[in-house]
């Protein structure tokens, strides 16, 4: 029996028995306690599933930590800055391509996508497309371990939002997706891009299924008691979250107005 060991005080280190999350030092509110860098593998190879910002002391920390191993591709969960903006600096470090959906963070002949397979060290990482928090995102599993990475689409703490170039219909459809394979496949644990590893997968994704419901049907009370405009809404819907939070939740509110209007 593999087991797994739950992080104490904070996810830097946390690991699987073939995933290990190092941290990017660049928490926010956004960020949580900043971006987990997850390296994957054996004892001679790995792949490195978001190098994290630009940040050229994690990534030098990322490289010397994998010692000897060979870093066989670099995944991006998505394109979104504080996961792939390491990217290409990292791909020079340790001269490897860097595979993506979109093809602008792309580095090398590959890309990734939903269905494929990615093999390192006898290991394989099943690629999920689940749009939604973005439009490029994707999850990756890991059989050896039962374990899902799921980018920002999943986080450790909190919730996600749905960015600009993402859509609340794709992500509700990825998370019911997500919650089908967790049951299906018996997962263990969700390896998330910030906050720490989930070890209970379908109660982590029922919480935040149920969370998208609430939201809308509060949406939808804020509109019946008059509001309008998305920052309308925001402060009634929000009103007892932090207000640096606020533009993030617009964003969100956005992306929940344009899923009710097409209903
Ligand atoms: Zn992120």
């Amino acid at each position: 029996m593999s087991g797994l060991h739950i992080p104490i005080g904070g996810p830097d280190g946390s690991r699987t028995d073939h995933a290990e999350n190092l941290l990017a030092p660049n928490p926010s509110a956004m960020t949580l306690d900043g971006t987990n860098t997850w390296v994957i593998g054996g004892q001679d190879e790995v792949v490195v599933v978001d190098p994290g910002p630009g940040d050229e002391g994690h990534l030098l920390r990322v490289r010397d930590h994998l010692g000897g191993r060979r870093v066989r591709e670099i995944l991006l969960t998505h394109g979104h800055f504080d996961h792939s903006g390491g990217a290409r600096r990292f791909a020079e470090l340790v001269e490897a391509p860097v595979r993506a959906l979109d093809p602008r963070h792309r580095l090398g002949e590959e890309g990734l996508a939903d269905g494929d397979v990615v093999t390192v060290a006898g290991l394989e990482i099943h690629v999920y497309g689940t749009p939604g928090h973005s439009f490029d995102s994707l999850c990756f599993w890991l059989p050896a371990d039962r374990a899902m990475l799921t980018g920002d689409t999943v986080l450790g703490r909190g919730t996600t939002i749905i960015a600009g170039d993402g859509g609340l219909a794709d992500y509700l459809r990825s998370l019911d997706r997500l919650r089908a394979v967790a049951e299906s496949l018996e997962a263990r644990a969700l390896l998330p891009g910030h906050g720490p590893v989930l070890p209970d997968p379908i109660g982590a994704l029922d919480g935040y299924i149920a969370h998208r419901r609430e939201r809308l049907d509060q949406i939808r009370q804020a509109r019946e008691q008059g509001a309008r405009t998305p920052r309308e809404i925001v402060k009634i819907v929000y009103a007892n979250v932090d207000r640096s939070l606020w533009p993030a939740a617009e964003l969100s509110v956005r992306a929940q107005l344009d899923y009710l209007e097409r209903l």
